[in-house]
């Protein structure tokens, strides 16, 4: 499968080729597709992702397959093999993602409360837009899932990228956390992180950042971080008491 030629074109060909209807580009809905199929474990951790097959699925050539798969493995959801091409990274433990919030409550209080001061109106905007991106996520299909997923993923990059820190939105990007702790959890047949828990507590954070307070953005993160914690561990069964 592998050993198929790649079309000569320019890296970028397939994501400014003409959109198809639904205002999505070839590698878009590509990305899409995978990433709803890796979250909802249909594609489970350490599968081999068939490049011909997913193109047959989607009635669309190779090269967007393989660029969303790129964008996948920068997002360590997927992983390249030398022979067998791509295959879907291996599952978080528990403990594991314990650990990673632990991370997280460390860092992205602070973080808030900084973005809270720096947040330009630009930033703010997209705030707001992320705001009613999850609130319509309502029904608990497997599609809504994974695009509250990607919203809360989008929040939490803001919050970090407005904290005018560098090192600590580096850090808090390389985690990679959002999108790996919701297929670690699908996996489990739960959805622990509830989405209208956890849409309350990011209503509160977005509150705190469109009204420029440091405190009560540095305060609403730390909940939201730790009751998250407290959910996946209950979901896990690794509730430290
Ligand atoms: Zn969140």
């Amino acid at each position: 499968m592998s050993d198929l030629p790649i079309m000569p074109m320019p890296a970028d060909a397939a994501a400014s080729a003409p959109r198809p209807s639904g205002g999505m580009t070839l590698v878009e809905r590509a990305y899409q597709h995978l990433l709803s199929m890796l979250m909802t474990v249909k594609i489970a951790p350490g599968e081999r992702i068939p490049i011909d097959t997913v193109a047959r699925q989607l009635g669309i050539s190779q090269t967007p397959i393989r660029e969303a798969l790129s964008q996948l493995e920068a997002e360590k959801l997927v992983y390249k093999t030398t022979n067998v091409g791509y295959r879907a990274s291996p599952q978080m433990t528990p403990e594991e993602v314990h650990d990673l919030y632990t991370l997280r409550v460390l860092i992205e209080p602070y973080a808030a409360a900084r973005a809270a001061e720096h947040m330009d109106d630009e930033a703010l905007a997209i705030l707001q837009s992320i705001q009613a991106e999850m609130d319509a996520v309502v029904d608990r299909d497997e599609q809504a899932y994974a695009r509250f997923a990607e919203a809360d993923a989008q929040l939490h990059r803001l919050i970090a990228r407005g904290s005018g820190n560098r090192l600590i939105e580096e850090t808090i990007e390389r985690l990679h956390s959002h999108l790996q702790i919701f297929r670690s959890l699908y996996q489990n047949g739960a959805q622990p992180n509830a989405p209208e828990a956890a849409a309350r507590e990011h209503q509160l954070i977005i509150a705190a950042l469109l009204a420029h307070d440091p405190v009560a953005a540095e305060e609403s993160v730390r909940q939201h971080l730790t009751s998250s914690q407290q959910r996946m561990d209950r979901a896990s069964g690794t509730l430290r008491s």
